[in-house]
């Protein structure tokens, strides 16, 4: 699609308006209207809908879940229960009847929990695993740990790793499909980069690596931000993993959802306890809020605000934009719904990125400044990530440029 094309329905910017009163629902932000905020790939504010629903659920309910037989238990059971149900429904699953939701501490307790406790038992010796290794540490590290555990048992698993694409941070997927053989067992991808912000394209890997192998999906940085809905045969993939916190729930949140048609069912192994209750009912509160909104919506509002802030960053000397160069260009094919979604990592080529991240702050901006988590990175690999949500505004990012002019 060219520049010069109107844009089709769905790719028109959000209306200013809207924003605001979303914005203006996130308690925090109004408070501080000297800050800005621009680090929620790494945690969300959260908006009002969600506080109340947990001071709520903790001044007229709060009791332990599964146990006792009064009214307090009795509901705290029914709101965990339905909130398994509202996951379903969020993410419109097309067989919630055969399908797993089962709640975790976040995605790399939930990715874990899969490696451990489904991975481990179905592998046997000559099995291949396919693995990122330069996506989030918390999607290669279970595997890695899977693989190493199996060895000690006498079970050789080979962890092969998913082949990227120079530059562009996407994986290649005609490579993949070359790696992809009798035994290839499973294979874990991640639905948008943390760093690079890339939508990496899943239904690419469903199409290389054919139709019987597991996919296990890292959304971690697309719920809430982009639709994410397996009634689309195009994302048809066996785990959808994500963190409640990133998608305005409390900390301590997550999801591991489980399709249960390929391969063994899901079962969380031995004793689970007590549940995250407080969690659990933010995470209800917040995927009511982003139905509300519109995942869509979000996506294409925190995607403008990306856009604006790499239009104009790439025509700045000593900045360097991390990821696919197609992204970033005005004009590209790429339609806006494909450039980085909400994040933007760069690194200024004389000013070390912790020092970057210390005087944006002094700004009174609040970005990632590190090696942002990414598996394989070293000391030297830090950036700056910026990373929007539906709360920031053009405002914000117009701010932001204006410091980073500043300091060319
Ligand atoms: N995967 C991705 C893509 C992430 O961005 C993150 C968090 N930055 C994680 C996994 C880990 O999430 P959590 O810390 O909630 O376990």
């Amino acid at each position: 699609m060219s520049a010069k094309q109107p844009l089709p329905d769905t790719e028109q910017a959000p209306d200013p308006l809207w924003q605001r009163e979303l914005r203006e629902q996130f308690p925090i932000i109004g408070a501080h209207p000297e800050l800005a905020y621009l680090d929620s790939a790494a945690t969300s504010q959260k908006p009002r809908a969600v506080l109340d629903a947990v001071q709520t659920y903790l001044t007229t309910s709060n009791a332990n879940a599964g146990r006792g037989t009064y009214p307090w238990a009795n509901r705290t059971t029914r709101l965990v229960e339905s909130t398994r149900e509202r996951v379903k429904e969020f993410l419109r699953d097309p067989e919630p009847e055969r399908s797993a939701v089962h709640f975790t501490g976040g995605t790399t307790d939930g990715l874990r929990t899969i490696a451990r406790d489904w991975l481990a038992p179905y592998l046997s010796d000559g099995d291949e695993i396919l693995v990122p290794f330069a996506d989030h540490r918390a999607n290669l590290d279970p595997w890695l740990e899977t693989g190493r555990l199996l060895a000690e048992r006498g079970i050789d698993v080979r962890v092969r790793a998913l082949p990227y694409q120079e530059v562009s941070g996407d994986y290649d997927h005609r490579a993949l499909g070359d790696l992809v053989g009798p035994r290839t067992r499973f294979v874990a991808a991640t639905h948008v980069h943390h760093v690079y912000g890339g939508d990496m394209n899943v239904h690419r890997i469903r199409a290389a690596v054919g139709p019987r192998v597991p996919i296990c999906l890292d959304a971690a940085q697309s719920v809430g931000h982009l639709p994410v809905h397996l009634d689309d045969p195009s994302l048809d993939v066996d785990f959808v993993v994500f963190s409640g916190h990133k998608a305005m729930a409390l900390p301590g949140t997550g999801v591991v959802w489980a399709r249960n048609t390929r391969g063994p069912t899901f079962r969380p192994g031995g004793w689970q306890g007590t549940p995250n209750t407080v969690g659990i009912v933010s995470l209800r509160a917040a995927l009511d809020w982003l139905h509300e909104a519109g995942p869509d919506r979000i996506g294409r509002w925190a995607t403008g605000l990306a856009t604006r802030l790499t239009d104009r960053l790439r025509g700045l000397g000593p900045y360097e934009i991390l990821g696919c160069p197609a992204s970033l260009a005005a004009g590209s094919a790429l339609p806006d719904s494909q450039r980085r979604h909400g994040i933007v990592t760069f690194r200024h080529r004389d000013i070390p990125s912790d020092d970057l991240g210390f005087i944006l702050y002094s700004h009174g901006f609040m970005v990632r400044a590190d090696s942002l988590c990414q598996a394989g990175a070293g000391e030297g690999d830090g950036a700056v990530r910026v990373s929007l949500h539906v709360y920031n505004t053009a405002e914000e990012v117009d701010r932001l440029l204006a410091v980073l002019v500043s300091l060319i």
